[in-house]
C-alpha cells in the first residue's frame, strides 16, 4: 500500500487569480517545489485534485486545461517532481456530478487505480470543500492554506493550518 498526498491546485500551487487557465497566469507559490520534493522524500504519492467549474461554465476549454497541465508537469519534472495523475473536475456546480469537491468521485478513482494507504494518506487545499471532500473520503489528516481564498481560521476543519505549503516541514508527517 502507498501512502498518497491529494493537493488541490489553485491557492496551493499556483495563486488563486480565479479560472486560471493561461499559462502566462500561473504563478507557482512561493516554496512548492521544495515543498513536493520533501513529501517525496517521505515516500507519499503525490496527486492534483482539482475543480475546474470554468469549464462547465465555458470561460475556458478541456484543451485549455490540459495544455496548462503538461506545462505545469513539466515544470515539475524539471525539478524532479513526479504527480502521479492530475485529476479534475469539469462539471459546474449545477451539474450535481460525482467529482466536483467536497463529493470524493476524483479520490474514489485514484483508489481504484492505486493501492492507496487512505489511513497515512493527506490532503491538503486552501477552501472548507477541501477539507469536507477530504473528510468524505475518510481522510483524517488535513492541512488548509491561507495562500488561497479567505476562511475562517477558528471554524477551520482541518488538522492544520498553515500560511502555505511552503510550511510543510513544520508538520510532523
Ligand atoms: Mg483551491
Ligand atoms: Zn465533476
Amino acid at each position: 500500500m502507498q501512502k498518497a498526498f491529494f493537493i488541490d491546485r489553485d491557492g496551493v500551487i499556483n495563486t488563486d487569480k480565479n479560472y486560471v487557465y493561461k499559462i502566462e497566469d500561473f504563478e507557482f507559490i512561493d516554496g512548492v517545489m521544495d515543498a513536493l520534493l520533501y513529501l517525496q522524500e517521505k515516500e507519499f504519492k503525490l496527486f492534483i485534485i482539482t475543480n475546474q467549474s470554468g469549464i462547465g461554465r465555458a470561460y475556458y476549454q478541456k484543451e485549455d486545461f490540459e495544455k496548462l497541465t503538461s506545462w505545469m508537469l513539466k515544470e515539475f519534472e524539471k525539478n524532479s517532481i513526479k504527480i502521479h495523475e492530475v485529476k479534475y473536475c469539469p462539471h459546474s456546480p449545477e451539474a450535481n456530478c460525482n467529482c466536483r469537491k467536497p463529493k470524493t468521485g476524483m479520490i474514489d478513482e485514484i483508489c481504484k487505480a492505486y493501492d492507496i494507504d487512505l489511513k497515512n494518506s493527506w490532503l491538503i487545499g486552501d477552501k472548507d470543500s477541501d477539507i469536507k471532500c477530504a473528510q468524505n473520503a475518510k481522510i483524517k489528516n488535513t492541512i488548509q492554506v491561507k495562500s488561497g481564498q479567505k476562511f475562517d481560521e477558528t471554524k477551520s476543519q482541518a488538522t492544520y493550518v498553515l500560511d502555505s505549503i511552503k510550511d510543510i516541514k513544520k508538520i510532523k508527517l
